[in-house]
């Protein structure tokens, strides 16, 4: 029993030294993640990449079998290490331990986490800073059942084009010690970080972010290009956090928008109006739509940001304005829809069909829900041209999609 125990211990210990070498040096490897089993946040760990993409690749193509053809898979360049929004919950661990990471399945102990294998590398490098000065800093770990201490998350995002970096540390009081010396001693490490925000959670609540943000270092935001524009992100913005591939997936949806700057264009569920934006150079206008109060407000201030004019951004359930438009007997010529994973409403589509634009553009992170919206579309006068899946969150099983629609001529 007792042997057993400790071969176990040293199998971990060898396994974490293994990952620590070639996940740095030969990112090529697949060598397993020693902490997939207890996090859970990766589905297919240990997987080679290539057959990744090989089963990503079969299951669009069975489920987009009825509707069209599924061009390869966009791949990623290198799958490690994309995720440019990491965030960590912080804990005390039995013995007195701090740890820093993510809970554990199905249950809200942290699983302390050193490096991990998709997460931007010094994003990981400035938790763990974070974790070792918290002591001499006299600043505790928030605890979930008593409400007592302090540092609930950390939260970091970098800039993939700019390298500006955001560290929010998330607090269930407004008050850091030391917060100066605290800034100082992290940029020390860090110099690239730009800007550091508290953000107050002070409720019982699984949400990582609370409503109120204090800036304590720089302008309490980042920026970053994509597509040739600036946007901005505030510690509460929804920005992709795989840059490198959003890009090249706006490309393709605006593209699939066929647009030669004469036509009307609706961007659906449109976030911070990334997509809306870039696609304004080439049409004559834009209306974003978005449920969102802060992502509306963020996206009115990335218009102005990047001196685009002809866009406007409506507050309002994507659904109800389609069908509000549809009545009022407007028109629009490309409608560009990109809806959460459980895809849109009856009331879109069928406001859409009333529409007809000539063409829309689908852009989808739940598969299955784009299915079953393709199959609306298409008993209602739209036919789907052509699918291509993208690659922007390698080792897990989530697929993008950007899909073709154009009205049928009758
Ligand atoms: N196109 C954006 C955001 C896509 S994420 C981008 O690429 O960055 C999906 C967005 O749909 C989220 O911002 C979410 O707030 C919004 N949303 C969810 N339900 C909605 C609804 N019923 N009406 C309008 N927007 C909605």
């Amino acid at each position: 029993m007792e042997k057993k125990t400790v071969k176990r211990t040293e199998n971990r210990a060898e396994k974490k030294k293994n990952f620590r070498e070639t996940g740095t040096q030969n990112q090529k490897r697949d060598t397993g993640c020693p902490y997939a089993k207890k996090c859970g946040g990766c589905d297919y760990q240990g997987m080679p990449y290539e057959e990744q993409l090989q089963k990503k690749q079969a299951y669009i193509r069975r489920l987009m079998e009825p509707y069209c053809r599924v061009k390869p898979i966009v791949a990623m360049e290198n799958p490690y290490h994309y995720r440019h929004k990491v965030q960590a919950a912080f804990g005390i661990v039995r013995g007195g331990k701090i740890v820093a990471g993510v809970y554990e399945k199905k249950s809200h102990d942290v699983v302390d986490i050193e490096q991990c294998l998709i997460e931007n590398e010094e994003a990981d490098a400035i938790i763990r800073d974070v974790k070792a000065m918290l002591r001499s800093f006299k600043i505790k770990t928030y605890d979930e059942d008593s409400g007592y201490g302090l540092l609930r998350h950390v939260l970091v995002r970098k800039g993939y084009h700019s390298g500006q970096i955001m560290v929010v540390l998330v607090l269930a009081s407004p008050v850091l010690p030391s917060k100066n010396n605290f800034v100082k001693a992290l940029r020390k490490n860090h110099p690239d970080i730009s800007t550091v925000v508290i953000n107050v959670n002070d409720k019982k609540t699984s949400m990582v972010l609370g409503g109120r943000n204090i800036t304590v270092y720089g302008k309490g935001f980042i920026e970053d290009e994509l597509c040739g524009l600036t946007f901005r992100i505030s510690p509460n913005s929804f920005y992709q956090v795989n840059p490198a591939q959003t890009e090249l997936l706006y490309r393709k949806a605006i593209e699939f928008a066929g647009l030669t700057g004469r036509e009307r264009v609706i961007d659906a569920y449109c976030g911070t109006g990334t997509i809306g934006l870039i696609a304004a150079a080439r049409a004559k206008e834009v209306m974003g739509v978005e449920l969102n109060k802060d992502a509306i407000r963020d996206a009115i201030t990335n218009a102005k940001r990047n001196d685009i004019h002809n866009i406007k951004f409506y507050n309002a359930d994507a659904g109800e304005f389609m069908t509000e438009m549809a009545e009022r007997g407007e028109k629009a010529d490309a409608v560009i829809m990109d809806p959460p994973r459980t895809g849109s409403s009856e009331a879109f589509l069928a406001s859409l069909v009333k529409l007809a634009p000539k063409r829309v553009v689908y852009v989808s992170c739940g598969p299955d829900s784009l299915a079953a919206d393709l199959k609306y579309l298409t008993k209602r006068g739209f036919e789907v041209k052509e699918c291509v899946p993208f690659d922007c969150f390698a080792f897990t099983r989530h697929t993008e999609c950007v899909v073709e629609i154009q009205r049928k001529h009758m």
